[in-house]
């Protein structure tokens, strides 16, 4: 075992603070990753706050993880010691079923083990990438191109890989016009990537405050949901709604805003039920969707896209002192548009 500084949540609702973990031995498949900068997702707030139940603490979150790889197992081909990476959601699934056959371990039938807040398929429980290191297998690492900055590339592991595959499923491209629902992590970077696969995009933002951010990502349009009348002017509007949003939105009134047979896809996700007349859906054939992260070759792919599109976050890098106060400003839905944290000041 190699001791490493991370930070971590004690129990529920604490505020994160210094401690130190141990990294496994390196199994021949490993590869030890020198994290450079981990990203702050939601979904490490509502993991920390136990909103989703099921929490296990001390919790050292981060699934958005990029560094420089700082040795292999003797097994290890894909990787180098040097070698830009990063590691998202996952570190392990069974390798054998329909799903992880397809390369779609997020569904992995026996249960992908989580970056953090998961326990391993040896038992031993996961610590994510507020840390100075972490041991991961190969199979769960994916290169970073040469293109993109380690810190802008981080949110792309999993703000990134989020949008681009329901983006990519649903068809968003030329043509199309597609509205992004909250423009915070996941949202300003569905913008990007909707724009650069070359959709008509539209922010649908709680205010206009951040409208001229939303138009410089690529969107060309920009409706405040708070303003009367914006439902009543988007009317069967779009061809697909990707929602972001991390609390509960009246479904009714975004579905109005499809076209017939257009599709609402939800990646924002609330503790809380979605209540949805059927009505909103059957006049218009339209279809109310989810989608899960994505899959290792998908999260490859997707980094290539980025580079080729000159895709990144849009990251306001933070020591680790300040996470707290950056939790706090992500649920103030005050952040432009992701905190990342600089990972050699977890000391
Ligand atoms: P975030 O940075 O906090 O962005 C969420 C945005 O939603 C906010 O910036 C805000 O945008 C809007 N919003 C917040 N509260 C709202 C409310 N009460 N009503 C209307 N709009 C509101 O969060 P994130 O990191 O992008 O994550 C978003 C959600 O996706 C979280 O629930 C997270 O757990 C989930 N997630 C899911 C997956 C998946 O695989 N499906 C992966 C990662 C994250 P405006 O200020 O523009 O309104
Ligand atoms: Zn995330």
């Amino acid at each position: 075992m190699t001791s490493t500084p991370a930070f971590a949540a004690p129990r529920a609702g604490a505020p994160l603070a210094r401690t130190t973990i141990e990294r496994r031995d390196l199994r021949p498949d490993d590869v030890r990753i020198d994290v450079a900068y981990a990203g702050i997702c939601h979904s490490d707030i509502h993991q920390v706050k136990e909103e989703w139940g099921g929490s296990i603490f001390p919790m050292v979150p981060g699934h958005e993880i990029a560094g420089t790889v700082a040795e292999v197992g003797p097994e290890v081909t894909a990787y180098q010691v040097g070698d830009r990476v990063g590691v998202g959601c996952m570190v392990n699934s069974c390798g054998e079923c329909e799903y992880c056959r397809a390369g779609t371990e997020q569904f992995c039938t026996k249960g992908n083990v989580q970056t953090y807040n998961g326990t391993d398929y040896d038992g031993a429980v996961t610590y994510g990438g507020y840390s100075r290191q972490i041991v991961v297998r190969d199979a769960f690492v994916c290169g970073i191109p040469d293109g993109l900055a380690l810190d802008v590339a981080a949110p792309l592991l999993c703000a990134g890989i989020t949008t681009y595959s329901p983006l990519h499923h649903w068809g968003a491209g030329e043509g199309k016009k597609v509205a992004v629902v909250g423009l915070g992590g996941l949202g300003h970077m569905g913008v990007k990537i909707a724009a650069a696969l070359g959709a008509e995009v539209t922010v649908l933002s709680q205010s206009l405050k951040k409208q001229e951010d939303g138009l410089r990502l690529g969107a060309t349009d920009y409706y405040a949901t708070g303003d009367e009348g914006t439902f009543r002017t988007l009317r069967g509007r779009f061809d697909l709604i990707l929602n972001t949003v991390s609390a509960p939105l009246p479904m009714d009134a975004y579905l109005s805003t499809l076209r017939v047979g257009g599709a609402m896809v939800n990646v924002g996700a609330p503790p809380e039920a979605l209540g949805v007349n059927v009505f909103s859906l059957l006049g218009g054939n339209k279809v109310l969707a989810g989608s899960m992260i994505g899959g290792i070759p998908e999260t490859q792919q997707m980094l290539e896209f980025c580079a080729e599109h000159q895709v990144g976050a849009e990251v306001e890098v933070i020591g680790a002192d300040d996470i707290n106060s950056a939790y706090d400003r992500v649920e103030n839905s005050d952040v432009r548009y992701r905190f990342v944290i600089d990972t050699s000041t977890i000391d």
